[in-house]
Formats: C-alpha cells, structure tokens, sequence
C-alpha cells in the first residue's frame, strides 16, 4: 500500500507550486465522474424523448461539447478511462491497448496487471495501476487538497483502477465469480467494512429469477424506430452464482447494482462534506452498457433499453446525492470511454450500407502472411507475428532471426509491399509514424508508446467488423462511431449550454483542473488544453448563457469527411 504520506514526499519535490482554488472557497464539494462503457454521443439525442431522469438532468441543465472525440487507436476500455483523467494520450500514459504483447515475458500483458498486486480474498489476475505512466486529476486533487478524497468504482477493474490514479482512498469492482465487490493489496490490506457491509446485502442476488423486460411499453417508438427485431424478455438465472452474477452484468440491472454502491460510498465516507472544503471525487465507471452493446448492438431495442433505464438509474443517484449535498455543491462530469461500430447487419438493413461486412481477422491474417511468404520466398509455413491486438502486429523476431530476415526488412514489405488485404486500408511502420501526412498521422502519433506498441499499426477499413462471431458487435477504431462520445459537465456553477467546437477527451482532465484551482506538475507533459475558455461559469446562482464562440477546430477532422454521429 502506498500511503498518501509517501506520495507527499514525493509529490513536495515534484511540485513547484501547489494550486490555489480559482474561485475562494466556490469550488465544488463533490466531482462526480460519470463514465458509461461503449456509450456513443448520439445516444444522448436519440434517448432524449424517452429520458426524464439523469441523462436528461445532465444534458438539459449542463454544458454539452456536442463534439468530443478521442484521438487515439484502439478506441478500448483501458485506453478512454485512461485518458479521461490523465490529460495523456496513449503516447504519454504507456496504455497502448487493453492487452499489449510483452516482448520480454513473451506473452499478452493486461494494462492493468501487477503480480505485486493480487486480489484480497478472491483468486483472479493480480491488479494495479502500475502500467498507467504519470499522475492523473485525481492525484493532482490530493496535492492541491490534501484531505480530499477519491474513490473509484466500477464493474470492470480496469475501468475503476485506471479513473483512481495512484494514491486513492478506494477502488473497488464486481467479482463475477462470487457476485462481491473487491480490490487488491495495491489499495490496502483489506475491503473496507463499508464495502463488506455492502457485500453482505447480496444485492445482485435479489436479481435471482427476474426478467428484463422493457421499462417501456413495447410498442414505445423507442424500440421499433431501428426496426430490428430486440428478443425480450431476457431472463436472470434463478440460483445466485457466476451466471447470475454474469447475466446481472449483461443488463442493466448491472447499472442499478452500481448506483447502489455509489450512493453507499457517497454515506460511508462522507464525500462532499470536507471540513476544509476539500472537493473530494468519485468516479463511477458503468460497464453493462458495453456488454448489452457489445451483444446486441447500437441500434437494438436493447440498447435502447439500457440506455433509457440508465437515465432513470443516474436519476436516482442525481437525486440522492443532490438532496445530500446541494446541486450547486456538485460537478457532475458525463462520458464514455468509446463508442460503438454498428452490427454490419443492422447498417445494411437500416441505411443501406454496402460498405459494411463482418469478417474474421484471420483472413486478413492470412492475406499478409500468404504475401510475406511471397515477397520472402518462404518455402513451408513461417510464424510471422508473435503478437497481435485489434491495431497492432508484433512480428515474431526469433523466427525472423531464423529466416534471416531482418525486422526492418519484414515492416518494410508489410507497410509498402502487402496491397489488398481484406478488410484492412493500410498498414503503418511504429518506427515512422512521423512520415504518416495524412489524417491518420496524429492518431497514430498519439497511440504509439515504444516498448509497449506492435511494430506495426494497421487501419480497420470504415464499416468492417473483423470478428469471428455471427452476431454482435465491437469497438476499437479510430471511425467516428468509435471516437465520438459524449462531454458534459453539469451542476455547480456550470450553465446550460451547447458547445459545437471540437473538442477532445484528453481536454478533460485540464478543464477540471483550472475549474477547481488544482494543478499538475510542471513536469507532467498533457496532452489536452483546459477549455474552460468555452464554458458558460456562473458566479452566482442564474441562467446558463448559450456559448457564442467559435473557435477554430485544432485538429484536422477525419478525412472520410464525417465527425457526424451515427
Ligand atoms: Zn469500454
Ligand atoms: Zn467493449
């Protein structure tokens, strides 16, 4: 364990200057980081006639960036929630992809494994956020506020573990196999009697037998607009168990599960009610709308559903938390970690989408290698790559050693000599990403973090899906469906307004940072700007104004032309 003493040490040669509150004593007593897994920016406005509740409270009394994008490949899990409250894109935080190939171990590497780190009563990958290079927001919060304290939950670790930073007060995700919420030695030497006690309510248990139906009724234009069939109703496990545990987390019960545990976290600790006017920070990580979206995709009516319970989920939790602290009390931020590719299906039925087609990265595997062995004259069968993730190809350089043929030999054919692989549009030498002019380049430039990245990025065509399943979706892509996600800052002293400038989520973690007086080490190098300069503050109780300025974008769109939602 880490105590926050040691860290001090460290962080009072690292700082040059601790912060001063901007605002007296008006920053908030409470940030609330609201992260849903795989939630696309539209859906805030394809939801919005069937939500009264928490997305609705966000998005109609908050400051909404319309256009926030990530700027980075994978779009995954590890890298958004990484990025969120870092300020960094991969490039700077060393989280390259959610599992990376480790040259030296020879095997894939989770980014959040740390065998120094194991779990506190439960066997499962050992876990902390030793991969996550420099400080993030909430360690910036500690220095700047040294009473002020920072949970982070989540039903993924990694989402949890990577929002926390590294000196939290708590982190703590779902077990699937015992249905409890845990941590690991990183964060201390026991779950907290707050959290047991929580456990020992066995709320995911009382899901046992129940069914998902619509919260809706079915005939609601919510559901049918898409015109793809949903299969209600899904039906929970009766006994409590991993599959319970497992179907809970599949729907949105997941996300009441959560809300729960953020409202006892909220009691337990007392948050927002520092007695040195500390903003303390929780952030909570919702998982389940990636694995509904995941199953069934962005246009089913069970995303649908997810979404519009969500509403109705967070307004609970708006409402508790309001009523406990005072909505001019709270920062309530809204984002996602990434978006969410349309089945190819549902894009060839709904808009007609010649372009979309589902394919199994094997073929693609075998278009490469087939040319390799080519370009080589490689007589039998060679292993070309020792590693692959969704973007990158880690050649294997034994082999390569034993062929004689030389690694910047190998990248060199496969970025100008491979043509026509199925499903991919080019592939990008790690070693050269600063000759890459096109608007791909800064992504890429972005993404790469030396000993972490495969020798080899490539491009995922528009509208393919490489998976090997029938059904379902995925994410991963550098395409606005991955990139563009939602950006709200709500409560406080934040107005009502709507941003169209294009923003990124790496500005996040700066524009909390100059809204509540707290600064970042100057050795610290952010990638993202504090754009404050956009946002409507209000001093005193009043009306929002609506945002007038226009400022030019700072980075190129994409060069398919559209940063429009689907
Ligand atoms: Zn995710
Ligand atoms: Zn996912």
């Amino acid at each position: 364990m880490r105590t926050l003493s040691q860290y001090a040490a460290v962080l009072a040669l690292a700082l040059p200057a601790l912060a001063f509150p901007l605002y007296g004593q008006q920053h908030p007593k409470l940030i609330v980081l609201v992260v849903v897994d795989q939630m696309r920016a539209d859906y805030l406005e394809r939801f919005a006639p069937y939500e009264t509740g928490g997305l609705h409270f966000l998005v109609t009394r908050g400051a909404n960036f319309v256009n926030a994008n990530y700027e980075h490949m994978p779009t995954e899990t590890c890298l958004g929630h990484s990025v969120l409250l870092s300020g960094r894109d991969p490039v700077h935080t060393g989280i390259v992809a959610n599992d990376w190939y480790d040259r030296e171990s020879g095997k894939m590497s989770y980014c959040v494994e740390d065998a120094n780190s194991p779990l506190i009563g439960e066997t499962g990958p050992a876990v902390s956020p030793k991969n996550l290079l420099g400080e993030n927001f909430s360690d910036w919060l500690q220095s700047s506020y040294p009473s002020a304290q920072v949970f982070s939950i989540s039903l993924k670790d990694r989402a949890a573990i990577l929002m926390a930073g590294h000196h939290p007060q708590g982190v703590f995700w779902f077990s699937h196999d015992t249905g409890r919420f845990i941590t690991s030695r990183y964060y201390g030497d026991r779950v907290p009697d707050w959290v047991e006690a929580f456990n020992h309510r066995h709320v995911v248990d009382s899901y046992a037998g129940k069914q998902w139906t619509t919260v809706l009724p079915l005939s609601s234009p919510a559901y049918h607009a898409q015109e793809v069939d949903g299969q209600f109703p899904h039906e929970m496990p009766n006994q409590p168990g991993r599959q319970l545990n497992s179907a809970v987390y599949g729907s949105p019960f997941g996300d009441e599960l959560l809300e729960a545990l953020a409202e006892t976290a909220v009691r337990s600790n007392h948050l927002g009610e520092n007695e040195h006017n500390a903003p303390d920070l929780l952030a909570v990580g919702f998982s389940s709308n990636d694995a509904v979206g995941h199953a069934y995709g962005p246009d089913s009516p069970e995303i649908a559903d997810e979404q519009v319970r969500l509403d109705r989920t967070l307004g609970r939790l708006v409402d508790v938390l309001t009523t406990r602290i005072g909505s001019d009390n709270i920062l309530w931020v809204l984002s996602a970690d990434h978006g969410a590719e349309p089945t190819p299906e549902a894009e060839l039925t709904l808009r007609n989408n010649k372009a979309a087609r589902r394919l199994p990265f094997s073929q693609a595997l075998e278009s490469v290698e087939g040319q390799l062995n080519t370009i080589f004259k490689v007589s039998g069968k060679m292993h070309w790559f020792a590693g692959q993730t969704d973007t990158m190809l880690y050649f294997d350089r034994a082999e390569l050693a034993r062929h004689k043929i030389t690694l910047s030999a190998a990248t060199d054919a496969l970025t100008t000599q491979v043509k026509n692989v199925p499903g991919v549009d080019g592939f990008y030498d790690v070693t050269h990403l600063d000759s890459v002019r096109d608007w791909i380049g800064p992504i890429l430039r972005n993404s790469a973090f030396p000993t972490r990245s495969g020798d080899v990025y490539y491009l995922t065509h528009q509208w393919t899906l490489f998976s090997s399943k029938a059904t379902g979706t995925s994410h991963g892509d550098p395409w606005p469906y991955d990139t563009h996600v939602p950006f709200v800052l709500a409560g406080w002293h934040i107005g009502a307004q709507r941003i169209t400038d294009r923003v990124q989520l790496v500005d996040l973690a700066p524009t909390l940072a100059e809204l509540t007086g707290v600064q970042w080490p100057a050795s610290e190098v952010l990638d993202g700007r504090s754009r404050k300069d956009l946002l409507d503050v209000r001093t005193a109780k009043g009306e929002g104004r609506c945002n007038a300025s226009a400022e030019p974008s700072r980075r190129v769109p994409s060069s398919n032309g559209d940063s429009s939602p689907r």
